[in-house]
Protein backbone atom coordinates (compact mmCIF):
# COMPACT_ATOMS: atom_id res chain seq x y z
CA UNK A 1 0.00 0.00 0.00
CA UNK A 2 1.14 3.15 -0.77
CA UNK A 3 2.63 5.33 1.99
CA UNK A 4 -0.41 7.68 3.03
CA UNK A 5 0.43 11.08 4.07
CA UNK A 6 0.87 12.06 8.12
CA UNK A 7 -1.19 14.73 9.18
CA UNK A 8 -0.27 18.19 9.43
CA UNK A 9 0.73 19.40 13.41
CA UNK A 10 -1.46 21.89 13.25
CA UNK A 11 -4.95 21.66 12.26
CA UNK A 12 -7.34 23.88 11.08
CA UNK A 13 -10.84 22.87 9.89
CA UNK A 14 -13.79 24.87 8.43
CA UNK A 15 -16.50 26.38 10.13
CA UNK A 16 -19.33 23.87 9.82
CA UNK A 17 -21.92 26.90 8.55
CA UNK A 18 -20.10 27.35 5.16
CA UNK A 19 -20.75 23.71 3.94
CA UNK A 20 -22.42 22.69 1.30
CA UNK A 21 -25.72 20.55 1.51
CA UNK A 22 -25.82 16.70 0.77
CA UNK A 23 -27.79 17.04 -1.98
CA UNK A 24 -25.44 19.56 -3.77
CA UNK A 25 -22.58 17.65 -2.59
CA UNK A 26 -23.89 14.32 -3.98
CA UNK A 27 -24.83 15.73 -7.73
CA UNK A 28 -20.47 16.16 -8.45
CA UNK A 29 -19.55 13.49 -5.76
CA UNK A 30 -19.75 9.85 -5.21
CA UNK A 31 -19.54 8.65 -1.55
CA UNK A 32 -17.89 5.10 -1.33
CA UNK A 33 -18.98 3.90 2.25
CA UNK A 34 -18.44 0.77 3.92
CA UNK A 35 -19.29 -0.04 7.63
CA UNK A 36 -17.92 -2.11 10.42
CA UNK A 37 -20.53 -3.58 13.25
CA UNK A 38 -20.07 -5.01 16.39
CA UNK A 39 -23.08 -7.11 18.19
CA UNK A 40 -22.21 -8.41 21.69
CA UNK A 41 -23.56 -12.08 21.67
CA UNK A 42 -25.53 -10.94 24.98
CA UNK A 43 -27.91 -13.40 24.72
CA UNK A 44 -25.13 -16.22 25.88
CA UNK A 45 -24.54 -16.92 29.30
CA UNK A 46 -20.79 -17.06 29.43
CA UNK A 47 -18.20 -15.19 28.00
CA UNK A 48 -16.02 -16.39 25.03
CA UNK A 49 -12.84 -17.86 26.55
CA UNK A 50 -14.06 -18.27 30.76
CA UNK A 51 -17.03 -19.24 32.33
CA UNK A 52 -17.51 -16.13 33.63
CA UNK A 53 -21.22 -14.47 33.58
CA UNK A 54 -22.67 -12.35 31.14
CA UNK A 55 -23.96 -9.47 32.89
CA UNK A 56 -24.88 -5.86 31.93
CA UNK A 57 -24.89 -3.68 34.84
CA UNK A 58 -23.17 -5.73 37.75
CA UNK A 59 -21.32 -4.37 40.28
CA UNK A 60 -17.64 -3.63 39.05
CA UNK A 61 -15.06 -6.54 38.82
CA UNK A 62 -17.30 -9.32 40.06
CA UNK A 63 -17.70 -11.43 37.21
CA UNK A 64 -14.11 -12.39 36.20
CA UNK A 65 -11.60 -14.66 36.38
CA UNK A 66 -7.82 -15.79 36.23
CA UNK A 67 -8.75 -16.17 32.09
CA UNK A 68 -10.33 -12.94 31.27
CA UNK A 69 -7.85 -10.87 33.75
CA UNK A 70 -4.87 -12.74 31.59
CA UNK A 71 -3.07 -13.90 35.05
CA UNK A 72 -0.05 -16.32 33.53
CA UNK A 73 -0.53 -19.38 32.68
CA UNK A 74 -4.42 -19.38 32.55
CA UNK A 75 -5.80 -21.81 29.69
CA UNK A 76 -9.24 -20.07 27.31
CA UNK A 77 -11.39 -22.66 26.43
CA UNK A 78 -13.64 -21.32 23.36
CA UNK A 79 -17.64 -20.90 24.34
CA UNK A 80 -18.96 -23.32 21.98
CA UNK A 81 -22.36 -21.82 21.85
CA UNK A 82 -20.49 -18.47 20.74
CA UNK A 83 -19.09 -20.21 17.82
CA UNK A 84 -23.33 -21.65 17.42
CA UNK A 85 -24.24 -17.95 17.21
CA UNK A 86 -21.09 -16.09 14.89
CA UNK A 87 -22.58 -19.76 12.28
CA UNK A 88 -26.30 -18.72 12.73
CA UNK A 89 -25.38 -14.90 11.85
CA UNK A 90 -23.06 -15.64 8.94
CA UNK A 91 -26.06 -18.33 7.61
CA UNK A 92 -28.58 -15.51 7.81
CA UNK A 93 -26.84 -13.07 5.92
CA UNK A 94 -25.75 -15.40 3.33
CA UNK A 95 -21.59 -15.77 3.87
CA UNK A 96 -19.79 -19.48 3.68
CA UNK A 97 -19.59 -20.66 6.58
CA UNK A 98 -15.42 -21.28 6.56
CA UNK A 99 -14.59 -25.05 8.33
CA UNK A 100 -11.15 -24.52 8.76
CA UNK A 101 -10.29 -20.70 11.01
CA UNK A 102 -8.24 -20.10 13.59
CA UNK A 103 -7.39 -17.56 16.33
CA UNK A 104 -4.95 -14.93 16.87
CA UNK A 105 -3.65 -12.16 19.37
CA UNK A 106 -4.30 -8.77 18.41
CA UNK A 107 -1.10 -7.26 20.61
CA UNK A 108 -1.81 -3.92 22.18
CA UNK A 109 -1.56 -1.74 25.34
CA UNK A 110 -4.03 -0.04 27.17
CA UNK A 111 -5.88 -0.94 30.58
CA UNK A 112 -9.04 -1.84 29.37
CA UNK A 113 -7.50 -5.37 28.59
CA UNK A 114 -5.23 -6.89 31.70
CA UNK A 115 -4.06 -9.69 29.11
CA UNK A 116 -2.75 -6.82 26.68
CA UNK A 117 -3.95 -8.38 23.81
CA UNK A 118 -7.12 -9.13 21.85
CA UNK A 119 -7.96 -12.66 21.15
CA UNK A 120 -9.36 -12.35 17.69
CA UNK A 121 -9.49 -13.94 14.08
CA UNK A 122 -7.29 -13.49 10.96
CA UNK A 123 -7.50 -13.42 7.55
CA UNK A 124 -9.81 -16.19 7.69
CA UNK A 125 -13.26 -15.36 9.50
CA UNK A 126 -15.71 -18.00 10.56
CA UNK A 127 -17.88 -15.97 7.60
CA UNK A 128 -16.70 -14.89 4.31
CA UNK A 129 -18.32 -13.78 0.94
CA UNK A 130 -21.86 -13.02 2.58
CA UNK A 131 -24.53 -10.32 1.36
CA UNK A 132 -28.00 -8.39 2.17
CA UNK A 133 -30.36 -6.97 -0.03
CA UNK A 134 -31.62 -3.26 1.04
CA UNK A 135 -34.61 -2.14 -0.56
CA UNK A 136 -34.69 1.85 -0.49
CA UNK A 137 -37.39 3.44 -0.95
CA UNK A 138 -39.62 6.67 -0.21
CA UNK A 139 -37.48 10.10 0.42
CA UNK A 140 -34.41 8.02 1.44
CA UNK A 141 -34.16 6.73 -2.10
CA UNK A 142 -33.51 10.32 -3.45
CA UNK A 143 -30.34 10.43 -1.92
CA UNK A 144 -29.05 8.11 -4.74
CA UNK A 145 -29.53 10.97 -7.51
CA UNK A 146 -27.27 8.62 -10.10
CA UNK A 147 -30.41 6.40 -11.43
CA UNK A 148 -32.49 8.81 -12.05
CA UNK A 149 -34.48 7.54 -15.31
CA UNK A 150 -33.67 3.43 -14.52
CA UNK A 151 -37.10 1.77 -15.10
CA UNK A 152 -37.78 -0.60 -12.70
CA UNK A 153 -36.17 -4.05 -13.17
CA UNK A 154 -32.84 -2.27 -14.70
CA UNK A 155 -29.93 -2.61 -12.88
CA UNK A 156 -26.95 -0.48 -12.97
CA UNK A 157 -23.86 -1.57 -11.00
CA UNK A 158 -25.20 -3.53 -7.57
CA UNK A 159 -28.50 -1.96 -8.10
CA UNK A 160 -31.65 -2.73 -9.17
CA UNK A 161 -34.53 -0.12 -9.74
CA UNK A 162 -38.36 -0.88 -8.68
CA UNK A 163 -41.31 0.67 -8.31
CA UNK A 164 -40.83 3.05 -5.61
CA UNK A 165 -37.08 3.24 -5.20
CA UNK A 166 -34.14 0.51 -5.93
CA UNK A 167 -33.01 -2.30 -4.41
CA UNK A 168 -28.57 -2.50 -3.67
CA UNK A 169 -27.25 -5.74 -3.35
CA UNK A 170 -24.62 -4.91 -0.45
CA UNK A 171 -21.33 -7.43 0.06
CA UNK A 172 -20.26 -8.50 3.37
CA UNK A 173 -16.77 -9.61 3.36
CA UNK A 174 -16.50 -11.18 6.70
CA UNK A 175 -18.00 -11.89 9.98
CA UNK A 176 -15.39 -12.99 12.77
CA UNK A 177 -15.26 -13.38 16.03
CA UNK A 178 -13.75 -11.51 19.17
CA UNK A 179 -13.82 -10.42 22.63
CA UNK A 180 -14.66 -7.20 24.08
CA UNK A 181 -12.66 -5.53 26.26
CA UNK A 182 -13.45 -3.96 29.71
CA UNK A 183 -14.77 -0.95 30.18
CA UNK A 184 -12.96 2.36 31.62
CA UNK A 185 -14.29 5.37 33.66
CA UNK A 186 -12.24 8.32 33.72
CA UNK A 187 -13.17 10.42 37.07
CA UNK A 188 -12.77 13.84 37.04
CA UNK A 189 -12.92 15.12 33.44
CA UNK A 190 -15.38 16.20 31.24
CA UNK A 191 -18.37 14.20 30.86
CA UNK A 192 -16.24 11.40 31.50
CA UNK A 193 -13.53 11.96 29.01
CA UNK A 194 -10.23 11.19 29.47
CA UNK A 195 -8.83 14.50 28.86
CA UNK A 196 -8.44 16.45 32.44
CA UNK A 197 -9.67 13.49 34.49
CA UNK A 198 -7.21 12.52 37.81
CA UNK A 199 -7.90 9.26 37.38
CA UNK A 200 -9.30 6.38 35.76
CA UNK A 201 -11.21 3.05 36.45
CA UNK A 202 -11.55 -0.45 35.14
CA UNK A 203 -14.18 -2.98 34.77
CA UNK A 204 -12.95 -5.81 33.95
CA UNK A 205 -16.95 -7.38 33.43
CA UNK A 206 -17.18 -6.95 29.77
CA UNK A 207 -13.46 -8.18 29.31
CA UNK A 208 -13.79 -11.37 27.62
CA UNK A 209 -17.77 -10.48 26.26
CA UNK A 210 -17.70 -12.80 22.87
CA UNK A 211 -18.06 -10.23 20.15
CA UNK A 212 -19.06 -10.92 16.52
CA UNK A 213 -17.42 -8.15 13.47
CA UNK A 214 -19.31 -7.81 10.73
CA UNK A 215 -17.22 -5.96 7.83
CA UNK A 216 -19.47 -4.77 4.84
CA UNK A 217 -17.36 -4.46 1.18
CA UNK A 218 -17.69 -0.44 0.62
CA UNK A 219 -20.60 -1.03 -1.77
CA UNK A 220 -23.07 1.83 0.44
CA UNK A 221 -23.19 4.72 -1.73
CA UNK A 222 -25.45 6.91 0.37
CA UNK A 223 -26.52 7.91 4.43
CA UNK A 224 -29.56 6.16 3.89
CA UNK A 225 -28.18 3.00 2.55
CA UNK A 226 -26.03 2.92 5.46
CA UNK A 227 -28.72 3.57 8.11
CA UNK A 228 -30.97 0.80 5.96
CA UNK A 229 -27.95 -2.02 6.13
CA UNK A 230 -27.58 -1.34 10.18
CA UNK A 231 -31.21 -1.51 10.61
CA UNK A 232 -31.52 -4.50 8.31
CA UNK A 233 -28.86 -6.42 9.93
CA UNK A 234 -30.35 -5.56 13.52
CA UNK A 235 -33.79 -7.17 12.69
CA UNK A 236 -32.00 -10.32 11.59
CA UNK A 237 -29.24 -10.42 14.69
CA UNK A 238 -33.11 -10.03 16.63
CA UNK A 239 -34.66 -13.15 14.92
CA UNK A 240 -31.79 -15.70 15.58
CA UNK A 241 -31.61 -14.40 18.52
CA UNK A 242 -27.57 -13.87 19.10
CA UNK A 243 -28.09 -10.18 21.28
CA UNK A 244 -30.40 -7.73 22.50
CA UNK A 245 -29.01 -5.21 19.67
CA UNK A 246 -29.20 -2.02 22.34
CA UNK A 247 -27.89 0.91 20.56
CA UNK A 248 -28.50 2.81 23.65
CA UNK A 249 -26.31 0.46 26.29
CA UNK A 250 -23.66 -0.56 22.91
CA UNK A 251 -24.23 -3.83 22.59
CA UNK A 252 -24.43 -3.17 19.24
CA UNK A 253 -22.21 -0.45 17.14
CA UNK A 254 -21.15 0.76 14.10
CA UNK A 255 -17.82 2.37 12.58
CA UNK A 256 -18.68 4.31 9.18
CA UNK A 257 -15.79 4.33 6.71
CA UNK A 258 -16.31 6.79 3.99
CA UNK A 259 -14.16 8.43 0.74
CA UNK A 260 -15.83 10.28 -2.23
CA UNK A 261 -14.87 10.07 -5.58
CA UNK A 262 -15.97 12.63 -8.32
CA UNK A 263 -18.84 10.79 -10.38
CA UNK A 264 -17.59 8.84 -13.48
CA UNK A 265 -14.59 7.99 -12.00
CA UNK A 266 -13.68 4.22 -10.49
CA UNK A 267 -10.84 4.68 -7.94
CA UNK A 268 -10.89 4.63 -4.20
CA UNK A 269 -10.70 7.79 -2.47
CA UNK A 270 -9.01 8.29 1.03
CA UNK A 271 -11.42 7.47 3.89
CA UNK A 272 -11.99 8.47 7.16
CA UNK A 273 -13.33 6.32 9.81
CA UNK A 274 -16.56 7.60 12.27
CA UNK A 275 -16.65 5.83 15.32
CA UNK A 276 -19.40 4.13 17.66
CA UNK A 277 -21.64 5.72 15.75
CA UNK A 278 -24.99 4.75 18.51
CA UNK A 279 -28.33 5.21 16.62
CA UNK A 280 -29.52 4.71 12.98
CA UNK A 281 -30.36 9.02 12.94
CA UNK A 282 -26.19 9.51 14.15
CA UNK A 283 -24.95 6.94 11.46
CA UNK A 284 -26.80 8.94 8.50
CA UNK A 285 -26.10 12.14 10.10
CA UNK A 286 -22.51 11.56 10.98
CA UNK A 287 -21.97 10.34 7.42
CA UNK A 288 -23.69 12.87 6.04
CA UNK A 289 -21.61 15.64 7.53
CA UNK A 290 -18.85 13.86 6.68
CA UNK A 291 -19.53 13.69 3.05
CA UNK A 292 -19.97 17.50 3.29
CA UNK A 293 -16.90 17.49 5.23
CA UNK A 294 -14.52 16.21 2.54
CA UNK A 295 -16.07 17.73 -0.30
CA UNK A 296 -15.05 20.79 0.58
CA UNK A 297 -11.67 19.92 1.66
CA UNK A 298 -11.32 18.41 -1.88
CA UNK A 299 -12.92 21.44 -3.65
CA UNK A 300 -10.53 24.08 -2.10
CA UNK A 301 -7.42 21.54 -3.12
CA UNK A 302 -7.02 20.08 0.22
CA UNK A 303 -6.39 16.45 1.59
CA UNK A 304 -7.85 13.92 3.57
CA UNK A 305 -5.85 12.48 5.66
CA UNK A 306 -6.72 8.55 6.90
CA UNK A 307 -7.84 9.44 10.02
CA UNK A 308 -10.35 8.14 12.78
CA UNK A 309 -13.32 10.76 13.41
CA UNK A 310 -15.80 11.04 16.39
CA UNK A 311 -19.05 12.57 15.69
CA UNK A 312 -20.69 14.84 17.64
CA UNK A 313 -24.47 14.76 17.39
CA UNK A 314 -24.91 18.07 19.60
CA UNK A 315 -22.37 20.26 18.01
CA UNK A 316 -23.16 18.71 14.94
CA UNK A 317 -19.74 17.93 13.19
CA UNK A 318 -16.95 15.28 13.51
CA UNK A 319 -13.66 15.77 15.17
CA UNK A 320 -10.06 14.33 14.65
CA UNK A 321 -9.62 11.33 17.12
CA UNK A 322 -6.45 9.75 16.29
CA UNK A 323 -4.84 9.37 13.13
CA UNK A 324 -5.21 5.45 11.90
CA UNK A 325 -3.41 2.95 13.09
CA UNK A 326 -2.29 0.06 10.70
CA UNK A 327 -2.29 -3.66 10.92
CA UNK A 328 1.58 -4.52 11.19
CA UNK A 329 1.44 -1.80 14.44
CA UNK A 330 -0.91 -4.67 16.25
CA UNK A 331 1.50 -7.70 15.75
CA UNK A 332 -1.48 -10.41 14.81
CA UNK A 333 -0.02 -13.74 15.30
CA UNK A 334 -1.47 -17.02 15.89
CA UNK A 335 -3.02 -17.76 19.12
CA UNK A 336 -0.85 -21.14 20.74
CA UNK A 337 -3.24 -21.64 23.71
CA UNK A 338 -6.33 -22.49 21.44
CA UNK A 339 -6.05 -25.18 18.37
CA UNK A 340 -8.04 -24.45 15.05
CA UNK A 341 -11.24 -24.86 14.34
CA UNK A 342 -12.77 -28.18 12.11
CA UNK A 343 -16.35 -27.13 11.77
CA UNK A 344 -17.92 -30.28 10.03
CA UNK A 345 -20.84 -30.17 7.46
CA UNK A 346 -22.73 -31.93 9.98
CA UNK A 347 -22.46 -29.55 12.79
CA UNK A 348 -22.97 -26.84 10.07
CA UNK A 349 -26.07 -28.46 9.18
CA UNK A 350 -27.12 -28.42 12.50
CA UNK A 351 -26.84 -25.18 12.80
CA UNK A 352 -28.53 -24.05 9.85
CA UNK A 353 -31.68 -26.39 11.51
CA UNK A 354 -32.26 -24.01 14.41
CA UNK A 355 -32.52 -20.84 11.48
CA UNK A 356 -35.69 -19.50 12.13
CA UNK A 357 -37.74 -17.33 9.83
CA UNK A 358 -35.81 -14.70 8.99
CA UNK A 359 -37.48 -10.97 8.28
CA UNK A 360 -37.59 -10.90 4.37
CA UNK A 361 -38.83 -14.95 4.41
CA UNK A 362 -41.46 -13.16 7.13
CA UNK A 363 -42.16 -9.97 4.23
CA UNK A 364 -42.45 -12.52 1.44
CA UNK A 365 -45.05 -14.81 3.13
CA UNK A 366 -47.19 -11.45 4.49
CA UNK A 367 -47.52 -10.51 0.65
CA UNK A 368 -48.28 -14.15 0.14
CA UNK A 369 -50.32 -15.01 2.52
CA UNK A 370 -52.04 -12.10 2.89
CA UNK A 371 -51.95 -10.38 -0.26
CA UNK A 372 -49.88 -7.39 1.41
CA UNK A 373 -47.84 -4.73 -0.76
CA UNK A 374 -44.15 -5.63 -0.28
CA UNK A 375 -43.81 -1.81 1.04
CA UNK A 376 -46.25 -2.88 3.87
CA UNK A 377 -44.39 -6.24 4.33
CA UNK A 378 -41.26 -5.07 4.84
CA UNK A 379 -42.01 -2.02 7.16
CA UNK A 380 -44.29 -4.76 9.27
CA UNK A 381 -41.76 -7.18 10.00
CA UNK A 382 -39.33 -4.00 10.78
CA UNK A 383 -40.28 -4.28 14.45
CA UNK A 384 -41.23 -7.71 15.45
CA UNK A 385 -43.73 -6.26 18.48
CA UNK A 386 -45.55 -5.10 15.20
CA UNK A 387 -45.36 -8.16 12.89
CA UNK A 388 -46.08 -10.59 16.38
CA UNK A 389 -49.57 -8.35 16.42
CA UNK A 390 -50.28 -8.72 13.03
CA UNK A 391 -49.95 -12.12 12.98
CA UNK A 392 -52.69 -12.41 16.10
CA UNK A 393 -54.71 -10.35 14.85
CA UNK A 394 -54.83 -12.62 11.48
CA UNK A 395 -55.45 -15.69 13.38
CA UNK A 396 -58.25 -14.12 14.84
CA UNK A 397 -59.91 -12.77 11.66
CA UNK A 398 -60.78 -16.31 10.50
CA UNK A 399 -62.13 -16.19 7.42
CA UNK A 400 -62.33 -12.02 7.14
CA UNK A 401 -58.14 -12.31 7.62
CA UNK A 402 -57.81 -11.52 3.76
CA UNK A 403 -60.23 -8.65 3.64
CA UNK A 404 -59.04 -7.37 7.23
CA UNK A 405 -54.95 -8.16 6.30
CA UNK A 406 -54.04 -4.64 4.67
CA UNK A 407 -56.46 -2.11 7.03
CA UNK A 408 -54.81 -4.35 10.22
CA UNK A 409 -50.92 -3.40 8.75
CA UNK A 410 -51.80 -0.05 7.77
CA UNK A 411 -53.06 0.31 11.68
CA UNK A 412 -49.86 -1.70 12.95
CA UNK A 413 -47.67 0.37 10.53
CA UNK A 414 -48.84 3.65 10.79
CA UNK A 415 -50.72 4.01 13.60
CA UNK A 416 -49.13 1.72 16.24
CA UNK A 417 -45.78 2.50 15.24
CA UNK A 418 -46.21 6.38 15.48
CA UNK A 419 -47.36 5.67 19.10
CA UNK A 420 -44.88 3.27 19.66
CA UNK A 421 -42.07 5.98 18.12
CA UNK A 422 -43.70 9.20 20.24
CA UNK A 423 -43.31 6.90 23.47
CA UNK A 424 -40.53 4.83 24.57
CA UNK A 425 -42.61 3.05 27.23
CA UNK A 426 -45.31 2.23 25.13
CA UNK A 427 -45.57 -1.75 25.12
CA UNK A 428 -47.53 -3.10 22.46
CA UNK A 429 -47.58 -6.32 24.20
CA UNK A 430 -49.23 -5.21 27.00
CA UNK A 431 -51.39 -2.17 25.72
CA UNK A 432 -55.16 -2.10 26.24
CA UNK A 433 -55.51 -2.36 22.14
CA UNK A 434 -55.40 -6.02 22.15
CA UNK A 435 -55.13 -7.68 18.60
CA UNK A 436 -58.82 -8.90 19.00
CA UNK A 437 -59.71 -5.20 19.69
CA UNK A 438 -57.40 -3.92 16.28
CA UNK A 439 -58.91 -6.65 14.21
CA UNK A 440 -62.69 -5.22 15.46
CA UNK A 441 -61.47 -1.70 14.90
CA UNK A 442 -60.29 -2.47 11.76
CA UNK A 443 -63.57 -4.37 10.48
CA UNK A 444 -65.47 -1.74 11.98
CA UNK A 445 -63.73 0.79 9.35
CA UNK A 446 -63.70 -1.55 6.60
CA UNK A 447 -67.69 -2.24 6.87
CA UNK A 448 -68.24 1.91 6.76
CA UNK A 449 -69.69 1.54 10.58
CA UNK A 450 -67.03 4.30 11.21
CA UNK A 451 -65.31 6.82 8.99
CA UNK A 452 -61.58 6.33 8.96
CA UNK A 453 -60.91 9.56 10.98
CA UNK A 454 -63.39 8.55 13.77
CA UNK A 455 -61.22 4.95 13.70
CA UNK A 456 -58.31 7.39 14.45
CA UNK A 457 -60.39 8.52 17.77
CA UNK A 458 -61.48 5.12 18.79
CA UNK A 459 -58.04 4.02 18.71
CA UNK A 460 -56.54 6.78 20.92
CA UNK A 461 -59.70 5.77 23.10
CA UNK A 462 -59.34 2.17 23.25
CA UNK A 463 -55.74 2.56 24.36
CA UNK A 464 -56.41 5.20 26.78
CA UNK A 465 -59.50 3.63 28.64
CA UNK A 466 -59.07 0.52 28.11
CA UNK A 467 -62.39 -0.44 26.44
CA UNK A 468 -63.58 -2.37 22.82
CA UNK A 469 -63.99 0.08 19.77
CA UNK A 470 -67.81 -0.60 19.65
CA UNK A 471 -68.20 0.12 23.32
CA UNK A 472 -66.68 3.76 22.66
CA UNK A 473 -68.37 3.86 19.26
CA UNK A 474 -71.81 3.75 20.80
CA UNK A 475 -70.59 5.91 24.18
CA UNK A 476 -69.75 8.70 21.93
CA UNK A 477 -72.35 8.14 19.25
CA UNK A 478 -70.60 7.47 16.59
CA UNK A 479 -72.26 5.78 14.18
CA UNK A 480 -71.17 6.97 10.60
CA UNK A 481 -74.25 7.76 8.40
CA UNK A 482 -74.04 5.45 5.34
CA UNK A 483 -77.91 5.61 4.77
CA UNK A 484 -78.18 6.71 1.05
CA UNK A 485 -81.35 8.67 1.68
CA UNK A 486 -80.62 10.19 4.43
CA UNK A 487 -77.24 11.54 3.47
CA UNK A 488 -78.97 12.64 0.01
CA UNK A 489 -81.57 14.89 2.21
CA UNK A 490 -78.42 16.65 3.11
CA UNK A 491 -77.04 16.83 0.02
CA UNK A 492 -79.94 18.58 -1.46
CA UNK A 493 -79.99 20.55 1.55
CA UNK A 494 -76.46 22.18 0.68
CA UNK A 495 -76.88 22.73 -2.68
CA UNK A 496 -80.03 24.77 -2.55
CA UNK A 497 -78.60 26.69 0.06
CA UNK A 498 -74.83 27.35 -1.83
CA UNK A 499 -76.46 28.68 -5.44
CA UNK A 500 -73.50 30.57 -5.77
CA UNK A 501 -70.54 27.71 -5.19
CA UNK A 502 -72.91 25.49 -7.44
CA UNK A 503 -72.65 28.54 -10.12
CA UNK A 504 -68.75 28.59 -9.64
CA UNK A 505 -68.60 24.86 -9.57
CA UNK A 506 -70.21 24.52 -12.78
CA UNK A 507 -67.64 27.13 -14.59
CA UNK A 508 -65.50 24.67 -13.88
CA UNK A 509 -64.31 25.18 -10.63
CA UNK A 510 -63.77 21.45 -9.76
CA UNK A 511 -62.05 21.88 -6.49
CA UNK A 512 -65.01 23.44 -4.67
CA UNK A 513 -65.78 19.70 -4.09
CA UNK A 514 -64.03 20.02 -1.14
CA UNK A 515 -66.48 22.74 0.40
CA UNK A 516 -69.56 20.82 -0.62
CA UNK A 517 -68.24 18.26 1.12
CA UNK A 518 -67.53 19.67 4.37
CA UNK A 519 -70.83 21.31 4.51
CA UNK A 520 -72.15 18.01 4.25
CA UNK A 521 -70.15 16.87 7.18
CA UNK A 522 -70.70 19.58 9.45
CA UNK A 523 -74.26 19.16 8.49
CA UNK A 524 -74.02 15.11 9.54
CA UNK A 525 -71.65 16.28 12.48
CA UNK A 526 -68.98 14.48 10.89
CA UNK A 527 -70.89 11.19 10.85
CA UNK A 528 -71.69 11.12 7.45
CA UNK A 529 -69.53 8.33 5.39
CA UNK A 530 -67.52 10.43 3.03
CA UNK A 531 -67.58 7.89 -0.13
CA UNK A 532 -70.93 8.47 -0.03
CA UNK A 533 -71.40 12.36 0.04
CA UNK A 534 -68.88 12.34 -2.22
CA UNK A 535 -70.67 10.07 -4.97
CA UNK A 536 -74.29 11.47 -4.94
CA UNK A 537 -72.49 15.28 -4.91
CA UNK A 538 -70.79 14.60 -7.89
CA UNK A 539 -73.80 12.63 -9.48
CA UNK A 540 -75.93 15.79 -8.51
CA UNK A 541 -73.61 18.54 -9.28
CA UNK A 542 -72.47 17.30 -12.37
CA UNK A 543 -75.83 16.72 -13.40
P1 LIG B 1 -8.80 -0.68 7.60
O1 LIG B 1 -7.59 -1.51 7.35
O2 LIG B 1 -8.56 0.79 7.57
O3 LIG B 1 -9.60 -1.15 8.75
P2 LIG B 1 -10.34 -2.21 5.79
O4 LIG B 1 -9.83 -2.50 4.44
O5 LIG B 1 -10.30 -3.26 6.85
O6 LIG B 1 -9.69 -0.87 6.30
O7 LIG B 1 -11.84 -1.76 5.61
C1 LIG B 1 -12.61 -1.33 6.67
C2 LIG B 1 -13.95 -0.86 6.11
O8 LIG B 1 -13.77 0.26 5.28
C3 LIG B 1 -14.64 -1.89 5.24
O9 LIG B 1 -16.03 -1.85 5.51
C4 LIG B 1 -14.37 -1.43 3.83
O10 LIG B 1 -15.41 -1.77 2.95
C5 LIG B 1 -14.30 0.06 4.00
N1 LIG B 1 -13.41 0.73 3.06
C6 LIG B 1 -12.18 0.33 2.65
N2 LIG B 1 -11.64 1.24 1.81
C7 LIG B 1 -12.54 2.25 1.69
C8 LIG B 1 -12.57 3.48 0.96
N3 LIG B 1 -11.55 3.89 0.23
N4 LIG B 1 -13.66 4.24 1.10
C9 LIG B 1 -14.68 3.87 1.87
N5 LIG B 1 -14.73 2.73 2.55
C10 LIG B 1 -13.67 1.92 2.48
MG1 LIG C 1 -10.29 -2.98 9.45
ZN1 LIG D 1 -13.48 -15.01 33.29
Amino acid sequence: MAQLPSRPILLLERPVNSMKKLEEVLQDWEAVIGLEIHAELTTLNTKMFCGCKLEFGADPNTHTCPICLGLPGALPVPNKAAIESIVLAGLATNCDIEKHSMFYRKNYMYPDMAKNFQTTQGPVAFCMRGHLDLEVDGAGAKERIDLDGLKPGESQGNVTATEDGYVAHVGITRIHMEEDAGKMVHIGGDEGRIAGATHSLVDYNRAGTPLIELVTEPDLRTPEEARLFMQKLRQIYLAIGISDCSMEEGSMRCDGNVSLRRRGSTGLGVKTELKNMNSFKNLHDGLAYEICRQAQVLEEGGQIYQETRHWDPSAKRTIVMRVKETADDYRLFPEADLAPYDLTDEWIDGVRAKLPELPDQKAARYQKCFGLSAYDARHLVEHRATSNFFEKGMELAGDKASKLAKPLANLAINDITARMNADESFNLAECPLTPARAIELVELIATDAISSKQGKEVFAAVIDEDKDPSAIVDERGMKQVSDTSAIEAVVDAVIAANPDEVARYKEGNTKLIGFFVGQCMKEMRGQGNPKVINQLLAKKLNA
